[in-house]
């Protein structure tokens, strides 16, 4: 079956291109029924940390995107990378080289002088084992140095590589340590991955990675290299752009099918749709349809996107994912009865709003306090009101039985007998009751506040 994998270096945060090299891997292992598996590749010594990989791993389940095995150190299968250096070497497949930093350098400055490429060439290739010095040596590839090496890649399509371009690349330090290089080759074998999707800036690693597999004989898996996202100007994408890490969206308030859904989408596609749940995805996603030109990031589109899975969100999970975004920044969940009152608002709060802190906004007028002070725009709405009329309107309306319907009926008989258009009644009322310019329909909104807490806002307000 599929096997895929998502092999992350644990220097920094789950950045929005991981992440999507992480959903596309996911997303054809769920399709095929196949295996994801998760490999933290701190070969790096130096620049992996424990804290990186707890971020990945906290982006990783934030996305949903579970995976099935996964290998926490990819440095704690050292000595099995080291094995396979040695196998190579007795296959001639790779050697020693004794050659120094120093030797290595004044190579390349007389190939730079000459005008040649300055690929070091090793003259420990072909030493004869009785003339290894007792030194510190690196195993280096006996890379072919005639002919091509191809690769037939998902995405790029048959992409062709002169040997003499590659180089003797080093398989194992000095001090025994495996490169990324030789460590990706062997866990993706031994792991069974049968697809490697990931950025296309791995493609010429691509075609090293080939010849170490063609070294030990090994089948090499299938390769999808995607274009890097660019920014929505065409530049590479940076922090301006939305290069971020991926718990910078969450706390943006986007729902994680919506960056589901929207990462999908950047640099790959399904006919015209736009918008698709995550089990669509899943059906639908191929290898065919990985685009070949870098996709631009768009905050327009991924906020349009995240409004329509929004409105899609059953109430009960937005309520759980509200209180998960509040309880993120420290600040207390809603409690009973509140909770009920969201519920009732839900469908009118969920209209418009874009992301969780815009529904938490619409939710304004049941979540503030009394009294409400007016913002600017509602303060202006206030002042202009006609004098005297909210008064009014507030002893009409403490005649009323509240029902929906009466209130509206009240309002609206109200208007009328002052010949106003109904908005020159339902916004001040509004601008009263909320000490905004902006609400769900102000009647629903009554009709969820009850009649106590209405008339008492309104109160506040003539006195
Ligand atoms: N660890 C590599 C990286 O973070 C990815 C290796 C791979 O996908 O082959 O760039």
């Amino acid at each position: 079956g599929v096997v895929t994998r998502f092999a992350p270096s644990p220097t920094g945060f789950l950045h929005i291109g991981g992440a999507r090299t992480a959903l596309f891997n996911w997303l054809y292992a769920r399709h095929a029924r196949g295996t994801f598996l998760l490999r933290i590749e701190d070969t790096d010594r130096a620049r992996s940390t424990p804290e990186a990989t707890e971020k990945i791993f906290e982006g990783l389940r934030w996305l949903g995107l579970d995976w099935d095995r996964e290998a926490t150190s990819q440095f704690a299968g050292m000595e099995r990378h080291a094995e396979v250096a040695r196998e190579m070497m007795e296959r001639g497949a790779a050697y020693r080289c004794y050659a120094t930093q120093q030797e290595i350098e004044t190579f390349r400055e007389t190939a730079r002088a000459e005008g040649r490429p300055p690929l070091f060439r090793s003259p420990w290739r072909d030493a004869d084992p009785a003339t290894w010095p007792d030194a510190p040596y690196v195993v280096r590839l006996r890379a072919p140095r005639e002919g091509e090496t191809v690769i037939e890649d998902v995405v790029q399509g048959t992409v062709t590589f002169r040997n003499e371009t590659l180089d003797d690349l080093i398989l194992l330090r000095s001090d025994g340590t495996p490169t990324y290089m030789l460590a990706v080759v062997v866990d993706d074998h031994d792991m069974g991955v049968t697809h490697v999707l990931r950025g296309d800036d791995h493609l010429t690693n691509a075609a090293r990675q080939t010849l170490i597999y063609q070294g030990m004989g090994w089948p090499v898996p299938i390769w999808g290299h995607i274009p890097l996202i660019h920014g929505e100007d065409g530049a590479k994408l940076s922090k301006r752009h939305g290069a971020l890490g991926v718990e910078a969206y969450r706390d943006m308030g986007y729902l994680p099918e919506a960056m589901r859904n929207y990462l999908a989408r950047l640099g790959w596609s399904h006919g015209n749709d736009e918008f698709f749940t995550t089990e669509q995805a899943i059906e639908w996603f191929d290898l065919g349809h990985l685009g070949k030109a870098p996709a631009r990031f768009d905050f327009k589109k991924l906020e349009n996107l995240s409004g329509q899975h929004i409105r899609a969100c059953p109430d009960e999970r937005l309520l759980a994912e509200l209180e998960a975004y509040l309880a993120a920044r420290g600040e207390p969940g809603f409690g009973a009865e509140r909770r009920d009152q969201m519920l009732r608002a839900m469908p009118h709060l969920k209209e418009r709003s874009k992301t969780l802190p815009e529904v938490l906004d619409m939710a304004g007028f049941l979540l503030g306090q009394r009294p409400f002070v007016p913002d600017a725009a509602a303060r202006k709405v206030l002042d202009n009101a006609l004098a005297g009329m909210l008064e009014d309107l507030l002893s009409r309306l403490q005649q009323v039985d509240w029902h929906p319907a009466d209130i509206e009926t009240t309002v609206r008989t109200f208007a009328g007998e002052r010949n106003l258009g109904l908005g020159k009644v339902a916004q001040p009322l509004r601008a009263a009751l909320t000490g905004r310019t902006v609400s769900p329909g102000v009647f629903e909104m009554m009709e969820i506040l009850g009649r106590d807490e209405c008339l008492a806002r309104l109160g506040d307000c003539v006195e």
